[in-house]
């Protein structure tokens, strides 16, 4: 047991926490957060605002010690723990009620490396910081599309965004992590030590402890990238589909182009009599010389008529938060997905359906393209396994309204439904609260089975289940 655990097992005796709490406050660097005191509303905030959980106490932790504390105290007075990293997911794990929440929010250093091309960042960042510091020298961690969303959780679901059809998934360039384990123990896990717990933390989320920093393998990207969106009318959505399911999987790995149908955001190249209304959306970027890609992007153009068109050489930390404000904090969230076998005539006649009635203009079906680097890794090799998936069907319900819950839920999982045919597993990372079944889809038998040997091993009481939960037993 770490030597700082010691001082603190002397108070095991107090039973009741809220005795223990003076303690508990002297024994970590960070805040200790109570109901009422000032913080404590902004801290157990997450981004879907379905969730109002209210904890009995919040550890706002300023490094691996202090995590490992607040795990030794929570443990020591039977508080169940939540962990909040970026506190993005939409099934809102990141916040109990009456429990314990480990806010890591605090935790945002990123290290650069530029010589090693490496980057270590701890466990409370978010994307937009590790962009940051990673474009100070050109370099990007392949991970996801919004800038305000945690790394936390992002990496230990395994992670994908625009550049990782060329660089893999977040996972497959995550080099080693340190972590706080269930019996607060400082532990680190690399292809070299601790493999069983590499493994699983690549893909099999929260579940086997606390990642206070990751380190990663960064891509020298450069700067500036030709990206953009082309944007289709909604009427053609059906034909468009047609022709983009079997050009887009004909792109070199460098050019990643995904569609997004939703009302028009009133950009200033989409033409104001389209502002509001449906459309489809054709973001990509593309990783080289910007004519080569723009000669790439020019059949999109010519498919049928092109109503907007927002390419361009950009900043990538500019693209990189392009989409931060059609996903704002706050909003209520259902959000429902698939991994897709295909894009087949008969998915896209009920994906065209039902996008034609979006339950409210800030909902959105999105379409990933995935297939690439991801797809040539051993699924076995990390706890990822649906890695031969061609697309991603992401319904990203959202609303405003308490009193639209009903109507707009109902939508999400009629479409979700009446996809499942065409569908073969889901991605970890965009479940909502779907229960035990459902998480096991996101993995293989294989992969699930060694899964649970390891949270045997790392956390056999399940002292980390506020997660899309890996049971021990
Ligand atoms: C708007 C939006 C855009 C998204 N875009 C993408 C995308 O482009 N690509 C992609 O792959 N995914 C994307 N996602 C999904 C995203 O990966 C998950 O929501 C992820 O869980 C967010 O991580 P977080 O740390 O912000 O979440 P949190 O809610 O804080 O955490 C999620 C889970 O991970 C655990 N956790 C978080 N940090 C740690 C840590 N350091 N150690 C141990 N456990 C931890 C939490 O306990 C919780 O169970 C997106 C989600 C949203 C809402």
């Amino acid at each position: 047991m770490p030597s700082h655990h010691r001082r603190f097992t002397k108070n095991k005796k107090m039973n009741n926490y809220t005795d223990s709490i003076p303690g508990f406050k002297e024994l970590i660097t960070g805040t200790v957060l109570l109901p009422g005191d000032t913080g404590y509303n902004e801290s157990r905030a997450i981004w879907n605002g379905m969730f109002d959980k209210k904890p009995a106490l919040i550890a706002r932790c300023l490094n691996a010690v202090d995590v490992s504390r607040a795990v030794v105290f929570a443990r020591e007075h039977q508080l169940q723990i939540a962990v909040k990293g970026g506190g993005h997911n939409s099934a809102g794990n990141a916040v109990n009620d009456g429990g314990m929440m480990i806010d890591l929010s605090l935790m945002q250093n990123v290290e650069v490396d530029p010589a090693s091309l490496t980057a270590k960042v701890e466990g409370g960042c978010l994307l937009g910081a590790v962009d940051e510091a990673t474009q100070a020298h050109g370099l990007a961690v392949s991970a996801g599309i919004v800038s305000h969303t945690g790394v936390g959780g992002l990496t230990l679901g395994g992670g994908f965004g625009w550049i990782s059809r060329k660089y893999g998934l977040t996972i497959d360039n995550l080099l080693s992590v340190d972590m706080v384990t269930a019996d607060g123990s400082l532990v680190h896990a690399s292809a070299k030590e601790n493999q069983d717990l590499f493994w699983a933390v690549r893909g099999g989320g929260g579940n086997f402890g606390i990642v206070t920093t990751f380190e990663f393998q960064a891509a020298d990207i450069g700067t500036e990238l030709y990206t953009g969106p082309v944007v289709k009318r909604f009427e053609d959505a059906g034909e468009y589909m047609r022709f983009h399911q079997e050009y887009v999987r004909d792109m070199p790995e460098e050019m990643t182009i995904w569609m997004v149908l939703r009302h028009a955001p009133p950009l200033p190249f989409i033409p104001e009599e389209y502002h509001g209304k449906l459309v489809v959306l054709v973001p990509f970027v593309w990783l080289g010389n910007p004519d080569e890609g723009e000669k790439l992007i020019q059949p999109i153009r010519d498919f049928g008529e092109t109503i907007g068109d927002g390419s361009g050489v950009k900043p990538w930390t500019a693209w990189q938060s392009a989409f931060d404000g059609l996903v704002m904090h706050g909003a209520r969230n259902y959000w429902k997905s698939h991994h897709l076998k295909a894009l087949s005539d008969e998915c896209i006649d009920v994906i065209t359906s039902f996008a034609a009635n979006l339950p409210h203009e800030e909902s959105e079906v999105f379409i990933p393209h995935m297939e690439g680097a991801p797809s040539r890794i051993d699924p076995l090799s990390t706890a990822f396994p649906h890695r031969n998936t061609p697309f991603v069907l992401n319904l990203h319900t959202r609303w405003l309204q308490v009193a639209d819950d009903e109507r707009c839920m109902r939508w999400a999982r009629e479409f979700h439904e009446a996809t499942r045919p065409f569908s073969q597993g889901v991605y970890v990372n965009f479940l909502s609260e779907e229960g035990g079944d459902r998480v096991r889809e996101a993995y293989t038998e294989e992969v699930w089975d060694r899964l649970v040997e390891v949270k045997k091993r790392w956390d056999p009481e399940n002292i980390f289940r506020m997660n899309q939960n890996i049971p021990p037993d």
